[in-house]
């Protein structure tokens, strides 16, 4: 390598390795570094990896108390209460958006029999990634995806022309196996939940489905502050149907995206084999991106497992399909949120969202007082009511990444304030009570 137009070199990392990896060889020495053309490229690169290293999710997840991990349960997460209740209000989230956009929610089993899985094509295509059982001596898969319960209960009705669009989400708790060496916490794991539905339509409504989908998407990650780019990827080689289908499928999914005035790249051949589809790729703020959301067209499994509605001219009719998901993985989207936000979750989020500490216990009985109020209008709130100094749980409550801290003494308790500390911004003074509360629940209700 000639280093001549390099300006900026870091070593950052030194291990041993063996020559052509053989410990038969002799052990060398490898070195890790990184260059830049200019000196400003390589700080900006070094502070974004430090910036990663303290923001990483699995030592967040531990010291604010969300999740864990267990060498009995490799790849499988624990979570905490307070994770709970990070996860429910993103479920919470979801739920309402979906709701206003006239999903319906389902639940499909997580163990079926292996005859499904081979209709479906997972026992041939997928088998590498599953885990298996037996019930009554019968061969049984644990599911890697949602899709096939969801046709099942398709199956089971018969359906009218005038019944689609049918939007059935589910957040599904999928298992796949994943080797022990790709695992990486929350954002590589063998069991997550989808938070996946699966619109079952007329071809002729592909393009607003879509576009509503999109829509959905886009409000989403707008909540949160991320941007995203998305990709618009096209038949791979190894692909069924015909040439028609995908033609009609790709237009459609473009159409959308210039009807909705999106830029997007294209992707050729990098489709799924039984569809076209978009991926959303959000980015954080280390700039790095992060496939999340995706929709994706299926004509294969309304095929296999001959799906069909009653039309217009009482004949059946194969319904098409569309597979999406706006956070991907609930899972790895909390991996995502915690190290975008270094755990500094926005108020609505957040598991504590103000913490009330008296200066001394002689004020136990106000900050109690003003936590009843603040839990009457529906706000997460804890009493620091310890013996311990103010500014010990000021710097506690700030370990803990609060948003509101509720400073109460002597002043407050006579005047019916708090004096108020806010995450970031520290000493704010003192505020009315009742104007707090009205403050902090808008802010909570508008998802800011
Ligand atoms: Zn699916």
């Amino acid at each position: 390598m000639s280093t001549g137009a390099v300006k900026a070199i870091k070593l950052l990392n030194l291990a041993g390795a063996y020559w052509r990896g053989s410990e038969q060889n002799k052990m060398l020495q490898r070195i890790y570094g990184t260059c830049f053309l200019k000196k400003a490229d390589l700080d900006e690169h070094l502070f974004k990896l430090e910036e990663a290293k303290r923001r990483d999710h699995r030592k967040l997840g531990q010291e604010l108390q969300l999740f864990t991990f267990v060498d009995e349960a490799p790849g499988f997460p624990l979570f905490y209460p307070k994770g709970i209740v990070l996860r429910n209000n993103l479920e919470t989230f979801w739920r309402e958006l979906h709701a206003k956009a006239g999903y319906e929610e389902i639940r499909t089993p997580l163990i079926m029999n292996r005859s499904l899985w081979e209709r479906s094509g997972h026992w041939d295509h997928y088998q590498e990634n599953m885990y298996f059982t037996e019930i009554d001596e019968e061969p049984f898969a644990i599911k890697p995806m949602n899709c096939p319960g969801g046709i099942l209960l398709y199956n089971s009705q018969l359906h009218s022309y005038r019944d689609l669009p049918l939007r059935w989400s589910e957040l599904g708790l999928v298992h796949r196996h994943e080797l022990s060496g790709a695992l990486h916490g929350l954002m590589r794991v063998r069991a997550f939940t989808q938070d996946d539905a699966h619109i079952f339509m007329l071809p002729e409504q592909i393009n607003e489905e879509v576009k509503g989908v999109i829509k959905l998407i886009d409000s989403v990650y707008k909540t949160f502050g991320f941007t995203y780019h998305v990709e618009l990827s096209t038949r791979p080689e190894d692909s069924m149907g015909s040439d028609e289908l995908w033609e009609k499928a790709t237009d459609a999914l473009r159409d959308a995206l210039t009807e909705l005035g999106m830029d997007y790249i294209v992707n050729e051949g990098d489709g799924a084999f039984y569809g076209p589809k978009i991926d959303f790729h959000l980015q954080d703020c280390l700039d790095r991106t992060w496939q999340c959301g995706t929709i994706q067209l299926d004509f294969q499994m309304p095929e296999k497992f001959d799906m069909c509605y009653i039309g217009e001219d009482g004949d059946k009719h194969r319904p098409v399909m569309v597979h999406r998901t706006v956070f991907g993985s609930i899972e790895r989207f909390i991996g995502i949120l915690t190290e975008h936000f270094a755990g500094a979750f926005p108020t609505w989020l957040a598991p504590v969202q103000a913490r009330v500490l008296p200066i001394t216990d002689k004020f136990n009985d106000y900050a109690y007082e003003v936590a009843s109020k603040l839990e009457a209008a529906g706000v997460r709130v804890e009493v620091d009511s310890r013996n311990e100094k103010i500014g010990y749980k000021i710097r506690e409550s700030q370990m803990q990444k609060v948003p509101y801290m509720l400073v109460v003494g002597e002043k407050e308790a006579t005047s019916g304030t708090v004096g108020l500390r806010k995450r970031g911004e520290g000493d704010l003074g003192a505020v009315d009570v009742d104007q707090f509360v009205a403050d902090i629940a808008a802010e909570i209700k508008e998802r800011k």
